[in-house]
Parts: C-alpha cells; structure tokens; sequence
C-alpha cells in the first residue's frame, strides 16, 4: 500500500480543517408540549420520549426562593 511520504504540515491540517463546520442541532417541537427540542432526546423541559414519561424534571424553584 502507498504511504505518504511525510507528514503533512499544521498549516496544511489546518487549511484543510477550516471546511469542517459545527452544525445547529435538528430541533423538532416535542409531541407532548409542543416546545422545540433536539431530535431523538428525552424533552428536558416535560421528560417525555415518544409520548410516555421517562425522566422527572427537577423545578428550579427551589434555589429562587433561598
Ligand atoms: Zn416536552
């Protein structure tokens, strides 16, 4: 198999790497409360995932109130 000859430089790397881009997560509004959430993700805002309850959302309050 060819191998490459030598190493290629940080400038080389990084001129290549500039194409690589973050993307904005797929928000999709969740079918129990209707706000936008994160594809395939358990709603943090009612803990729902796929219309049964899965997680308990703990209520800021009680940081508030002291
Ligand atoms: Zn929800």
């Amino acid at each position: 198999m060819p191998n490459p000859k030598r190493q290629h430089s940080r400038q080389r790397q990084r001129k290549r790497r500039t194409h690589y881009k973050a993307t904005m997560p797929k928000l999709g509004p969740c079918p129990q409360c209707r706000k936008p959430i994160i594809s395939h993700r358990v709603c943090p805002f009612c803990g729902h995932y796929k219309g049964r309850p899965v997680v308990e959302i703990k209520i800021k309050e009680e940081k508030e109130k002291s």
